[in-house]
């Protein structure tokens, strides 16, 4: 006999933030008694959670929105495209409801109003740590929502607000139930991670009857504490990041910092919006080395800004030489709708952002391949994250899951997911690094 517990469909797009607003409203519908449905015909209506980050994440979404109005009609609209009703109306004249990101209100007053709640729901239908989209073993934990910056290249503070910061209880209650569900590694993520506890004037909260400041450094002390692997993303750098690095070269927390410096020219970084200045920037990384000389530096630039000049773009590769980042990731400039920097002038042709765009990645990849080449011969500890044949796929403090490289370990198909071993670097290749057992 066909089940009748109300069946909702899930389509979650965009970044990790974006991922860890659709864990919470999944584990919301699966706490209210809802069913997921794995396919449209199957559902009662379906949710798309959408990213509108740049163009080519707006046809994403708006081909998925299409794809569920066309197998199920109907449809929920949430996530950061949500903040463009009127695209998505033009479109789609008859969805259910739209909502911007970070609406798990909206959301589920939208799927009650169209699908009845279940009668009773049993207050164990969800584990503790509520559904995750990511494997069992890791997991994102987003510790605050908008940003008060203004870079003129970006529009999410128009569609997530100014920082609104979780509460240090909130999210170390989270956290905690996260280690004792089985996670061996945490990821910490939020527009700008160090800002955390601005918006509270940094207020204490308690945690275990201790009272801890809502404040980047007291957090990734308190998350040190848990005993499992901490990865700091998006961490802008204000000169208080400085407070945390003493906490990686104690094995506190990964000595892994991402960090979004975006150019190096201070007159592309002003254009940009950006306080920081290279010459600061470059400081900083030399301050983070000397105290924890293991850290892993990740970065993501954007080459052919407008008006950036050949001058500014070779500042930009000179800094990248000085820099010698571990990780990079690269971004030709494109206009998203409502961003303040399309009305600069001077737009740089495509060709020309093409050819910037090689030549910074080219650059890069010989500093990488240094990199790699160093680690031959190193023993370290890495996280198992999966299988392919005989070997086990897996990830070194250095690597953070989907964005960085990989640690191929030979002999590795008895080793479970989660499992850390240490291992001994014994190749490389472009991006990955290849290992047999430390024996
Ligand atoms: S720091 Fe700048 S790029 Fe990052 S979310 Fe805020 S406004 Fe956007």
């Amino acid at each position: 006999m066909a089940s009748l517990t109300p069946k909702v469909g899930f389509v979650s797009l965009g970044c990790p933030k974006a991922g860890s607003d659709s864990e919470r409203i999944l584990t919301q519908l699966r706490a209210e008694g809802y069913d997921i449905s794995k396919s449209y015909q199957d559902a009662d209506l379906v949710v798309v959670n959408t990213c509108g980050f740049i163009d080519s994440a707006v046809k994403e979404s708006m081909d998925a929105i299409g794809e569920a109005v066309k197998k199920n009609g109907k449809v929920i609209v949430t996530g950061c495209l949500g903040a463009k009703k009127e695209i998505i109306e033009e479109a789609y004249p008859n969805l259910l409801a739209i909502t911007g990101p970070h609406a798990l209100n909206e959301v589920m007053t939208a799927v009650h109003a169209h699908l009845e709640k279940p009668h009773d729901p049993f207050s164990d239908l969800v584990p503790p740590q509520g559904i995750r989209l990511t494997p069992k073993h890791y997991a994102y934990l987003k510790i605050s929502e908008g940003c008060n910056h203004r870079c003129s290249f970006c529009i999410i503070p128009s569609m997530r607000g100014d920082l609104v910061s979780r509460s240090i209880d909130d999210v170390m209650t989270e956290a905690e139930t996260l280690v004792n569900s089985g996670v061996s590694e945490i990821l910490v993520i939020s527009q700008d991670t160090s800002a955390y506890g601005v918006d509270m004037k940094y207020r204490s909260g308690f945690w275990h009857g201790r009272p801890i400041k809502t404040k980047l450094y007291d957090l990734a002390e308190a998350l040190g504490s848990l005993g499992v692997w901490i990865r700091m993303h998006y961490v802008y750098p204000y000169p208080h990041v400085d407070d945390v690095i003493p906490l990686m070269s104690e094995n506190l927390i990964l000595p892994y910092l991402d960090v979004p410096f975006q150019h190096a020219s201070p007159r592309i970084l002003k254009l940009m919006k950006r306080p920081a200045s290279s010459e600061n920037n470059l400081q900083s990384i030399r301050r983070w080395r000397e105290v924890c000389p293991d850290i892993t530096i990740r970065s993501t630039f954007i080459v052919g800004f407008p008006g950036e000049t050949e001058a500014e773009f070779d500042e930009l590769i000179h800094f990248l030489e000085e820099a010698q980042l571990d990780r990079v990731g690269c971004f030709k400039y494109s206009p998203v709708d409502g961003a303040s920097a399309n009305l600069l002038e001077g737009q740089i042709p495509e060709d020309i952002k093409e050819m910037r765009l090689q030549k910074f990645m080219e650059t890069q990849a010989s500093i990488s391949q240094k990199k790699l080449a160093n680690k031959v011969g190193q023993i370290l500890t890495v996280l198992v994250d999966g299988h392919q044949g005989d070997y086990a796929i897996a990830r070194s403090k250095a690597d953070a899951p989907d964005i960085d490289g990989k640690v191929y370990l030979r002999d590795g198909k008895l080793l479970k997911p989660g499992d850390f071993v240490d291992v001994k670097i014994e190749s490389y290749d472009q991006h990955d690094l290849f290992a047999g057992p430390n024996v």
